[in-house]
């Protein structure tokens, strides 16, 4: 048997975590982020089913109106032509956290990393109740646990691609008891398989503290705990400081996406990748370079360069290249983009 102990995980099997290279923590290459409510037939007004394409993306990407078709990403052709972009611009590996509620796609992420020779690595678990699968409701803590470890033992969704961490656990503010029981799962399917744990908290400033104590008072380790989304949740010094005293590691997982309007929470002006990077260096400065992680998450047709986004190359292109004018050494960009990734994709 196979010790999958000190590797990591991919979609085409065991890895060397020396194999990633520079790596995209949350991104999703297939995805259906429409609510359920919004996949139908009948749509309610505001919605159109209206495809995106460059006439109309500007509207679909800043959230004036919601096109479902920007909400879903299912083409191959075109997915697999960014991620090549991505790879010429210095990418090595990307980490889909498609969970369930999400649409994920295992073969098809399999057969992305076999042609384009990228490391790809599978979420497992469920996204926020609104879009959770009926089947979460009734099940126990122990039972989502048995399906989550299965995710990453045995294969997910049905196929034998087994995923390589958990997440993105979903939750919000408030945070529902049903998704209370999932993140408990997650946190006992961490002690079991060794993997990491991605967490989209809710958008209340304390939600992230609030996950962090959660999974700390259930003996879930906190340096294998990752808060995603920072740059829309927390704004001030002494909440951003705390959460990182408590070794947790912060995602600001946003980049290229620079408009100030937020159409998810309207009430917060959204920073852009120069604001982003300012906040990365004051947690560099405190002593929280190795807690730090960068990423896209691209999950919206918006957002892709073939309908006038910046795709996934855009953090190699574009960011780092701004990090390094900003400050920012080589060094330090590396231990953001490859020796955190590999040490958190690394089963433990
Ligand atoms: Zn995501």
């Amino acid at each position: 048997m196979t010790d999958r102990h000190g590797k990591v995980q991919t979609v085409t099997g065991l890895c060397d975590p020396a194999a990633l290279g520079p790596t995209l923590m949350h991104e999703h290459l297939f995805i259906d982020l429409n609510p359920p409510a919004f996949r139908g037939d009948v749509l309610p007004e505001g919605v159109t089913d209206e495809e995106v394409d460059l006439c109309n993306c500007f509207r679909a990407r800043y959230g004036q109106g919601h096109y479902t078709d920007n909400y879903r990403i299912e083409d191959f052709a075109v997915v697999r032509a960014e991620v090549e972009e991505m790879a010429r611009a210095g990418g090595g590996a990307i980490v889909d956290l498609t969970v369930g509620g999400l649409g994920p796609r295992p073969l098809l992420l399999r057969q992305m990393a076999e042609e384009t020779g990228v490391q790809i690595v599978m979420g497992a678990g469920h996204y926020v109740e609104e879009y959770q699968l009926a089947e979460t409701a009734a099940m126990s803590v122990a039972e989502l646990t048995g399906q989550m470890t299965g995710q990453l033992l045995d294969g997910a969704w049905g196929t034998d691609v087994k995923a390589g961490i958990i997440g993105e656990i979903g939750c919000q503010s408030p945070w529902t008891d049903r998704e209370k029981k999932v993140m408990e799962a997650a946190v006992e399917t961490q002690k079991a398989t060794g993997a990491a744990l991605n967490v989209h908290p809710g958008r209340a400033a304390t939600q992230p503290q609030e996950v962090a104590d959660f999974v700390q008072a259930r003996g879930g380790r906190m340096d294998r705990l990752i808060l995603s989304h920072i740059d829309r949740t927390i704004f001030d010094e002494d909440t951003l400081f705390r959460l990182a005293d408590t070794g947790a590691i912060i995602e600001y997982d946003l980049f290229g996406w620079e408009s100030s309007y937020y159409w998810p929470n309207p009430d917060i002006d959204l920073p852009n990748d120069a604001l982003r990077i300012h906040w990365l260096r004051k947690l560099a400065d405190r002593g929280h370079l190795d807690q730090i992680l960068i990423s896209h998450d691209v999950c919206t047709k918006g957002r892709l360069e073939r309908f006038g986004g910046h795709g996934f190359q855009h953090i190699f292109a574009n960011t780092v290249p701004l990090m390094l004018r900003r400050g920012f050494t080589q060094a330090e960009v590396d231990r953001i983009l490859v020796e955190t990734p590999a040490r958190l994709l690394t089963l433990v």
